[in-house]
């Protein structure tokens, strides 16, 4: 039987009384504490397996729950308690699938560090299984195609049109994609930074490392991005490119 966490103990369940004396003897407070069970029907045997499946999940089972990556992971520590990488895999191992989609909005805020899998003792592919729920969880309909998902698919469209990316038509289109409103020049309809609707957050976080840039760097970016350059050849890597991606079942919006 599965050993279940507190965190998984509904407050309803725990019956706790403060003061409490039976036959002589004080057992107040957590002496006395009773957790009523309950019945799970949510297990799903399958899901470790689905994991273990994928080239990303291999690593599942090494785990052995010290939290070592949780107690690293920058998103845990500075956005949210509740993104938790120890708990993600504890709960795929038991096939928790109710638990994880409770925590649907959160579990793709990965943001890709590896200091999760640096600091791993047991060789465990933290972020990489991370993807492998996720995948998993995608697969049986369990979560809503994620954030971190949507902008990996585009990042791989700019890849796979050009062979290379340019960090500023990346991010103005990502943003055009977002439904902010992007000013572009008649001509090359292309993004001009800063004008329409670009949201204050990002303005305020380009700026600055825009303004200790050298001036020869922000000429040729510029530059790239009026006129994209493509890898030499490209072409004929994108069909087989083109190929792997069909046999894979991955589709592209181009
Ligand atoms: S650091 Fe490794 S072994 Fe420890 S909980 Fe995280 S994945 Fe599991
Ligand atoms: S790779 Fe992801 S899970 Fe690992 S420490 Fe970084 S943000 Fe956290």
């Amino acid at each position: 039987m599965a050993i279940h966490e507190r965190s998984l103990v509904e407050p309803e369940r725990v019956l706790r009384k403060e003061r409490l004396v039976i036959d002589g003897v004080d057992v107040s407070g957590d002496w006395n504490l009773v957790i009523l069970p309950r019945v799970i029907e949510d297990y799903d045997l399958d899901f470790l397996d689905e994991v273990l499946k994928q080239p990303e999940g291999k690593t599942i089972l090494q785990c052995y729950q010290c939290s070592y990556c949780t107690a690293s992971c920058p998103v845990h520590n500075y956005w949210d308690e509740r993104y938790n990488p120890r708990h993600f895999i504890y709960l795929a191992r038991l096939g928790l699938i109710d638990e994880l989609q409770k925590r649907a909005d959160v579990i793709w805020r990965c943001v890709s560090c590896h200091k999760c899998t640096h600091r791993c003792p047991k060789g465990v592919l933290v972020e990489e299984t991370l993807k492998a729920i996720l995948k998993v969880m995608s697969k049986k309909g369990l979560i809503e195609e994620y954030p971190s998902k949507k902008f990996d698919t585009f990042f791989l469209e700019a890849v796979f049109e050009h062979g290379r990316i340019e960090d500023g038509e990346l991010l103005f289109g990502w943003i055009e994609k977002q439904g902010y409103q992007v000013f572009k020049d008649p001509i090359l309809k292309k993004p001009i930074p800063f004008l329409g609707g670009t949201p204050e957050w990002l303005k305020q976080l380009a700026v600055k490392p825009i303004k200790s840039m050298n001036i020869d760097f922000l000429i040729l970016n510029a530059k790239h991005m009026l006129f994209h350059p493509k890898t030499k050849n490209w072409n004929k890597f994108k069909q087989v490119l083109r190929k792997v991606f069909d046999e894979e079942g991955v589709s592209l919006a181009h």
